[in-house]
């Protein structure tokens, strides 16, 4: 395996795991939920070969700690940057900028990085105002489906967690 160029944000929440399955307890907390189908193995398939994947998501540590914990998926995430952290909730440019700062990334790196959310309105859009490589998976029925804003236009949208692998290759050719 050798290190790709392309750098992976990615969100949670229908993204890899289905929002409708979230089991919360009485604090808000999810404890329990299932994964989208087949987006265990695509993060296990983009951490071994080679990409570097950050978690850029809203919610509770803990929430997420006890969903990837109980699916052995913490192994294949490099950094997390998390809203109740960082204080503030996609599209906030801090979201962003901290995963740049977890990972060392500078001005120069921005070219080689794509963000990948269900949500037009967060992930997306949050990607493009950061002048990242912006890729939609339009798997969940939940939240917008249409584009509100010049700015939620996504660069790619995937049906499919699947999808996503041969995506991040060509992506990753077209830097080399
Ligand atoms: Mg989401």
């Amino acid at each position: 395996m050798t290190t790709k160029r392309l750098i992976v944000f990615s969100d949670s929440g229908d993204t890899v795991v289905d929002e409708g399955s979230q089991v919360l307890d009485e604090r808000g907390i999810v404890t329990d939920a299932l994964l989208i189908p087949g987006a265990g193995e695509t993060l296990r398939r983009i951490h071994d070969e080679g990409f570097t994947v950050c978690m850029v998501v809203d919610g509770e540590v803990e929430s997420f700690h006890n969903v990837y914990a109980k699916y052995g998926l913490e192994k294949y995430v490099d950094a997390w940057v998390i809203s109740q952290e960082v204080g503030q909730q996609k599209p906030a440019p801090i979201m962003f900028e901290t995963a740049f700062r977890r990972l060392g990334l500078t001005e120069a790196d921005r070219g080689r990085v794509v963000m990948i959310g269900n949500n037009l309105k967060k992930d997306i859009a949050g990607a493009n105002r950061q002048g990242l490589t912006s890729v939609w998976l339009d798997w969940s029925p939940r939240y917008f489906h249409t584009f509100q804003e010049p700015d939620w236009v996504p660069d790619y949208t995937v049906k499919t967690p699947g999808e996503l692998i041969p995506l991040l290759h060509a992506l990753e050719e077209k830097l080399e």
